[in-house]
C-alpha cells in the first residue's frame, strides 16, 4: 500500500477566507495521523481536499508516486467517515454495509465475504438483520466505520467520527477504532478537536491553527516538547501554566523567586515560563528552588485535587497544580510552598511564541 503525501497544500475561498495554508505532511501506510485543532482551523477542508471533495487551490496531493491532486473522488479509492454519518434507515445493517459494493458491481459472493469479515472485526455479526433504528449510538457508529472498511480502500479518512457519542461510548469506540486501524496497514487521517482522541489514537499528530501546521510529531513529543505557545496551551488538560515574567540578568523573576534562564544568546526583557500542573509540586524539606503562594481554589476531582495558587508579589499570577490534599483541612487562603522542577520548565519567546530551547531529541 502507498503512502499519502501533502505538499504545500492551500485552500482559498476568497482573499479573506484562506482556511488551509501550506500544509505539508506525509502519512505512511502504517501511520495514523491526526489533524488536531480548534473549530474552524481548516481540518475538514484539508480532509475534503484529500478525498477530492474540495478543489485544491495550490499544492499537491500524492499517493505513492502518483499525483492525485486533480483525480476525481471516485477514482481515488479512499473511504471517508463523516461526523454526521448517514446510514440508510430503511436498509438492514447488512444492506448498509453492502450497498457501496453493490454499486461498484462487486460479485455477490465477494460482498458476502467482505461484509462478514468487517462484521466480525466490528462485532456486528448479531446485528446484521437489524435496521439502524434498532441500534444504539455506538453500534450505529460502528456500522458507519464498517461502511468505510468494506471498501478496502487505499486511504481512510475520518472526520470527527466520535463527536456525536456520549463520553463513555466515545471511549469504547475510540479503543475499537485504534485496534481496527492498527491492523489495516494503510494511511489513516483522522480529524478531531479533541486532544484525548489525538493523543490516544495517533502515531503522529499535526496540530493546526488558523490553517497552518503548528507542529507535526508523535503525540508524546507534542505533549513533552510543544513547539510554541499555541501547542503548549492547546494540548493538555488542565492547560499548561503559562506565566509572562520579567528577566533580570540571567534570571526570570517571579516574586522573590529567581529562576535561572535557559541557555539563550541574549536575555530578553520578558519571557514566558510554562509548566504543566502535574509537574508543580508542594515543596518538601530539601527543595532549594521554592516559591510561596496562597491557595484560592481547590477542586476535587476524586483521584486528586486541582489546586489554584496565586504566586508572585503582585498576586496576579497563578499556578494550578495537581495534588492530593488532606481533606480534613480547609485549604482556602492557606499559604503553601511550591517547587518547580527545573527539568519540567518550558520557555517561550514573548513575541513569536516559539519554544526557546529544544530539549534532547528523545522523548
Ligand atoms: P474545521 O473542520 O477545522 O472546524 P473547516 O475546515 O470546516 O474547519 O473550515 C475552515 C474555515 O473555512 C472556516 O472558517 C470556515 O468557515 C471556512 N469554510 C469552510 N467551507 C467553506 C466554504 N464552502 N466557503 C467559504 N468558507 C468556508
Ligand atoms: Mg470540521
Amino acid at each position: 500500500m502507498a503512502k499519502l503525501e501533502l505538499r504545500n497544500l492551500n485552500k482559498t475561498y476568497s482573499p479573506k477566507v484562506v482556511p488551509v495554508k501550506d500544509v505539508s505532511l506525509t502519512v505512511d501506510n502504517n501511520e495514523f495521523l491526526t489533524l488536531l485543532g480548534p473549530s474552524g482551523c481548516g481540518k475538514s477542508t484539508t480532509l475534503r481536499m484529500i478525498a477530492g471533495l474540495e478543489e485544491v487551490t495550490r499544492g499537491h496531493i500524492l499517493l505513492g508516486k502518483e499525483d492525485i491532486t486533480f483525480k476525481r473522488p471516485g477514482d481515488r479509492n479512499m473511504a471517508m467517515v463523516f461526523q454526521s454519518y448517514a446510514l440508510y434507515p430503511h436498509m438492514t445493517v447488512y444492506e448498509n454495509l453492502a450497498s457501496g459494493l453493490k454499486l461498484k458491481k462487486v460479485p455477490r459472493a465477494e460482498i458476502k465475504q467482505r461484509v462478514a469479515e468487517v462484521a466480525e472485526i466490528l462485532g456486528l455479526e448479531e446485528l446484521l438483520q437489524r435496521k439502524p433504528g434498532q441500534l444504539s449510538g455506538g453500534q450505529r457508529q460502528r456500522v458507519a466505520v464498517g461502511r468505510a472498511l468494506v471498501r478496502q480502500a487505499q486511504v481512510y479518512l475520518l472526520d470527527e467520527p466520535l463527536s456525536n457519542l456520549d463520553a463513555l461510548l466515545r471511549e469504547r469506540v475510540r479503543a475499537d477504532i485504534k485496534q481496527i486501524f492498527a491492523a489495516q496497514k494503510v494511511p489513516v487521517v483522522y480529524v478531531t478537536h479533541d486532544q484525548t482522541e489525538a493523543m490516544t489514537l495517533s502515531t503522529k499528530v499535526a496540530v493546526l491553527n488558523n490553517g497552518y501546521v503548528q507542529q507535526l510529531d508523535p503525540p508524546a513529543r507534542i505533549y513533552n516538547y510543544p513547539a510554541n505557545l499555541f501547542v503548549a496551551g492547546f494540548v493538555g488538560s488542565p492547560q499548561m501554566n503559562l506565566l509572562t515574567l520579567p528577566c533580570q540578568e540571567r534570571y526570570a523573576v517571579l516574586g522573590d523567586f529567581h529562576i535561572p534562564l535557559p541557555d539563550i544568546p541574549t536575555v530578553p526583557a520578558q519571557i514566558v515560563l510554562g509548566i504543566r500542573p502535574e509537574h508543580v509540586r508542594i515543596a518538601q524539606a530539601g527543595d532549594t528552588h521554592t516559591i510561596k503562594g496562597r491557595v484560592y481554589l481547590v477542586e476535587n476531582l476524586g483521584m486528586h485535587n486541582l489546586v489554584s495558587v496565586s504566586v508572585g508579589s503582585s498576586q496576579t499570577q497563578a499556578l494550578i497544580l495537581r495534588a492530593l490534599l488532606p481533606t480534613d483541612q480547609n485549604w482556602s487562603n492557606e499559604e503553601i510552598t511550591l517547587a518547580l522542577p527545573h527539568q519540567n520548565i518550558h520557555w517561550f519567546d514573548v513575541e513569536s511564541g516559539d519554544a526557546l530551547v529544544r530539549r534532547s531529541e528523545s522523548v
